[in-house]
């Protein structure tokens, strides 16, 4: 078993969205098992926290989330525990740049997308492609600024996301 460490919280206010930059730059990837947890707060009131688990172990590199889901409609909770697969390509420049690989399931057919950014616009962390998560730098993109607002992203921050 690895090293095991507190890491800071991920930025977004939400925790709606995790990308392996973050990861990358709080040093996730620098070996052994490393977790972390994001929380987040209403009027004061802690209201929900995910949990996750970094390992770059070789053959079994993966991310794993632990958190309560709440069905919106029936209020129903649901304890979530799973696992995203992580790769690994070669930087031009040494090292390495790690990846997510989408794991939710779209008219039957596993996504399996290689993705920098997960978005929990579900039960489950998923890519955009799957949340249907498209930027366009037009006026037609404003639509999609309340739903960037909801994963506690900025439409800068989102430009810059899809660009
Ligand atoms: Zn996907």
């Amino acid at each position: 078993m690895g090293r095991y460490s507190y890491s800071s919280r991920w930025t977004t206010s939400d925790c709606k969205s995790l990308s392996v930059k973050f990861l990358n730059e709080h040093h996730y990837f620098d070996g052994g098992v490393r977790w972390g947890t994001c929380s987040w707060s209403r009027n004061g009131e802690k209201t929900g926290s995910i949990g996750y688990v970094v390992s770059t172990a070789q053959g079994d590199a993966s991310i794993r989330f632990q958190y309560i889901h709440t069905n919106s409609q029936s209020d129903e909770k649901k304890d979530l525990d799973y696992k995203v697969q992580l790769v690994s390509t070669p930087c031009r420049f040494g090292g390495r740049r790690w990846w997510f690989i989408c794991p939710l399931v779209r008219e039957g057919r596993p996504c399996q997308r290689r993705v920098g950014v997960l978005y929990l616009g579900g039960k489950y962390f998923g890519c955009r492609h799957c949340y249907s998560l498209t930027y366009e730098s037009s006026r037609e993109s404003h639509k999609f600024d309340k739903l960037f607002a909801e994963l506690g992203i900025t439409p800068r921050q989102a430009r810059e996301l899809f660009s």
